[in-house]
């Protein structure tokens, strides 16, 4: 039954029900997640919730991939690329919550052309082969994640907020680059980005000077006691890692590494340190790729 189930994910066809569900928690290797399934949102602030803004599409569309910066880093929203809607009139979450048994069910409904759908499925692919994840079809469950192109940037909520929940590609921008993909979608999953690590001044100069004005909340730390860093190191090749020069205001960088021969940003791929952070937050036994030269290409640029 678990091989039928693993050729039905494969070619997209819908689950048939409950007992696919259980089939797949038992196939994925995900225990039980109990209580500890909650997202601290605190460290956000309140500019992380509003709505969707033309501003920071049009923002983007002046971004090529010549740009020093990712698309990303671009928009109006909280660190760039945090949206989270409003609960009511002035409600703010201070949490989210993890997916269960790592199951997301997903659907694409942006326009975007066969080459940009690919690339989408290429991140999703990276996740399946790397972690516990399953991006399912959408098939009616009731959280879910709707991937849209609308004109308003590159963004994402954090963590599962209940119900529908958009994860904005804007095309072109957003899709250009497989790690951009990968980026928004592990919001979705439920991390923050690595350079708001508590500890973060150990690894990095964040340069103020350079900084756009109005920026700066964008560089704010969490609360160490409010974070779980899963016990993986700051990590200078995570995706979610900020680019050199992102909101520069002159060219110049805002965020230098303390060492050399690290080249922050990068947007090729999920970072070693990404993969265990996702399967520990996850609680997921899966083992990390040793042979092959999937797994060797896999270490070898981004371990
Ligand atoms: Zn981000």
């Amino acid at each position: 039954m678990v091989v039928a189930i693993w050729a039905d994910l494969a070619q997209g066809f819908p689950l048939d029900g409950d007992d696919d569900i259980v089939a797949i928690e038992a196939a994925n290797g995900i225990d039980d997640m109990g209580d500890e399934d909650k997202i601290d949102l605190s460290h956000l602030g309140p500019e992380a919730y509003g709505a969707p803004s033309k501003e920071s599409g049009d923002a983007l569309s002046t971004w090529d991939e010549s740009s020093p910066m990712n698309p990303e880093e671009m928009g109006e929203y909280a660190e760039g690329d945090i949206l989270i809607p409003q609960l009511g009139r002035n409600g703010m979450r201070d949490e989210s919550m993890r997916w269960p048994s790592g199951i997301i069910p997903y659907v694409i409904e942006g326009r975007y052309s066969q080459e940009q759908h690919d690339t989408i499925k290429k991140a999703i692919a990276d996740y399946h082969r790397l972690t516990c994840l399953r991006f399912v079809p959408y098939n009616g469950q009731k959280d879910y994640i709707s991937i849209q192109s609308g004109n308003t940037g590159c963004w994402s909520s954090v963590g599962r907020i209940g119900g529908r929940q958009e994860v904005n590609l804007q095309n072109p921008g957003c899709v250009s680059k497989k790690g951009t993909v990968l980026h928004e979608l592990l919001h979705a999953v439920g991390f923050m980005h690595e350079q708001s690590r508590h500890e973060r001044d150990d690894y990095v100069d964040v340069r103020y000077d350079n900084i756009k004005a109005g920026s700066e909340n964008n560089f704010k730390k969490a609360d160490a006691k409010r974070t779980n860093d899963f016990g993986v190191p700051y990590d200078y090749n995570s995706v979610m890692h900020y680019s050199e020069y992102a909101f520069s205001k002159n060219g110049r960088k805002t965020i230098e590494p303390k060492v050399g021969g690290v080249t922050l940003g990068q947007r090729e791929g999920l970072s070693r340190g990404d993969v265990k952070k996702v399967n520990a937050m996850y609680n997921c036994h899966k083992e990390e790729p040793e042979g092959g030269w999937m797994g060797a290409v896999w270490q070898g640029f981004f371990g």
